[in-house]
């Protein structure tokens, strides 16, 4: 059984089985497989041979889950967008990703309804089955190609791994779909029978409405970047007597705090604790690791694990020669997970995507070292950074602030507080003369770069200046700049 025959499986055995409950929306997996399978007969008869990719815009519907499974079916792959994107960035993923249609929720209810009798054609295991984009240095957001061998590869892995509890396991989905943390909880739930619990952002907004909302969720495996369990964490009361079905804590995205693991541990005494690492370009997640208390007494800075089988990782120098343990350098990762490389764009695919004895691979900009049989990050070869789990490119906000009429010069920094980052500053050198103030410039920029950026990327903090500093070889001088915050 491939992975979608997987998921429809449990429509035949278990078909009143909730696959998805979003605030008082709840979807069985009858539902999802008969409402996929019409999508799927439209998206044929509409578009018949042309594989051009399905967008799908909206939030944490149940509607999302039938659009990219309807999609799938039909031999397309899917580009999911979270409706907290700002218009601008919207438009330029779809000119990037040309799709033959943009679903919304609602487009979705009337799409599946009914379904004409067309046979339709799924995708195949090295078709691309969804496109996810992240961050790009230059402003463009960079589309991966994940192909359903890919897919298959990483969530065969987590199966085996963590031995979820068939029909038994209620999985919180804390990442937007457009984020592919939340591959992992979307298709270990769909997979496994289980039931995907999902948190929409105004619970977010609303911590006593979130720790209800928790509460009331059954969940059993928690997927979530480090800042999400961090922010519960400050609430007493996020302890074993709110969540008393938790099994495992599952992280991914960012550095997991060895104090959080150890919070966790403390509040949550029967349930795991994993840490797992990988770029969107490998799939999710690549290496993981089990934190208990001898690890926790033993390293301060967390490792983030061991490689899944079938895929190598491993660290190289500057010319690409594989490092021995303890050594630090990039870390590569090469197998079934690497994805085909970033939607029309070849120069950017053939950078960092290569071919290793016969297996794809990717050199992700991390570096790290191996030590005692484990992969540790420590930190980027350039300047990527990551906010509350979001990928950021400092290089993707100067060139959304230079295409403002009023910015000539911008240089985007990250404010780092303990050793990590904390929020962006942006330094800017005006076009002309204004007589407005600080504090008027500050919110005209943020308001214009909101039009243009998600939330997440936008700066905190707004330096003005008439000129910047510069190097001995003439290059704006970024340390400086950085420093004077
Ligand atoms: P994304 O493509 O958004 O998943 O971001 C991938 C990047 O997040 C990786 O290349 C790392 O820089 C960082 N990252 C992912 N997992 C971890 C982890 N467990 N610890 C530290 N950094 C991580």
């Amino acid at each position: 059984m491939n992975l979608i025959e997987q998921i429809d499986h449990w429509a035949l055995t278990a078909p009143n089985a909730i696959a998805h409950i979003s605030g008082d929306k709840r979807l069985t997996y009858g539902e999802l497989r008969r409402r996929s399978d019409a999508l799927a007969a439209h998206l044929t008869e509409r578009f018949g041979n042309n594989r051009s990719p399905i967008a799908v815009l909206g939030h944490r519907e149940p509607q999302m889950l039938i659009a990219f499974l309807g999609a799938v079916k039909s031999g397309r792959p899917y580009v999911p967008l979270d409706t907290v994107l700002p218009q601008q960035r919207i438009d330029k993923i779809l000119a990037i990703s040309r799709p033959a249609l943009l679903l919304s929720p609602e487009d979705v209810t009337k799409l599946s309804s009914s379904a004409p009798f067309v046979p339709a054609t799924r995708v195949q295991r090295d078709d691309p089955f969804y496109i996810l984009f992240t961050s790009g240095s230059t402003g463009e957001p960079k589309g991966v190609i994940i192909t359903l061998g890919c897919l298959e590869h990483f969530v065969a892995w987590m199966l085996r791994e963590q031995k979820f509890v068939p029909l038994g396991e209620t999985f919180l989905n804390t990442a937007p779909f457009s984020f592919d943390l939340s591959v992992m909880d979307l298709y270990c739930s769909l997979t496994t029978g289980s039931t995907l619990f999902s948190i929409s952002r105004d619970l977010v907004a609303n911590p006593k409405m979130l720790y209800r909302a928790l509460g009331n969720s059954g969940s059993t495996t928690w997927v979530s970047t480090p800042s999400f369990a961090q922010m519960c964490l400050v609430e007493e009361k996020f302890s074993e007597g709110m969540l008393p079905r938790i099994r495992r804590f599952l992280f991914c995205g960012e550095t997991l705090a060895a104090q959080t693991a150890a919070r966790l541990l403390e509040r949550f005494p029967r349930a795991q604790v994993w840490n797992m690492y990988g770029p969107t370009e490998a799939t999710v997640a690549t290496t993981s690791v089990r934190i208990d208390r001898s690890i926790l007494e033993k390293y301060s800075a967390l490792p983030v694990g061991r490689a899944m089988p079938g895929t190598d990782v491993f660290v190289v120098n500057r010319a690409g020669e594989t490092l021995p343990a303890n050594e630090q350098g990039e870390i590569v990762i090469a197998g079934p997970n690497v994805s085909l490389g970033y939607l029309g764009r070849t120069d950017l695919t053939e950078a960092v995507f290569f071919d290793h004895f016969g297996r794809r691979a990717y050199r992700t900009g991390d570096q790290g070292r191996f030590h005692d049989g484990f992969l540790f990050f420590e930190g980027r070869m350039d300047s990527q950074l990551k906010l509350s789990g979001y990928r950021i490119e400092p290089g993707d906000v100067e060139a959304n602030l230079l295409a403002l009429p009023s910015v000539r010069e911008a240089v985007v920094t990250p404010v780092i507080k303990n050793g990590a980052a904390q929020s962006l500053a942006a330094f800017v050198v005006l076009s002309g003369q204004t007589e407005r103030s600080h504090f008027e410039l500050t919110q005209s920029l943020r308001r214009q770069l909101a039009e243009r950026l998600p939330v997440y990327m936008l700066p905190r903090k707004f330096v003005f200046r008439d000129v910047f500093p510069l190097t001995a070889n003439g290059k704006v001088d970024r340390a400086r700049l950085a420093q004077s915050l």
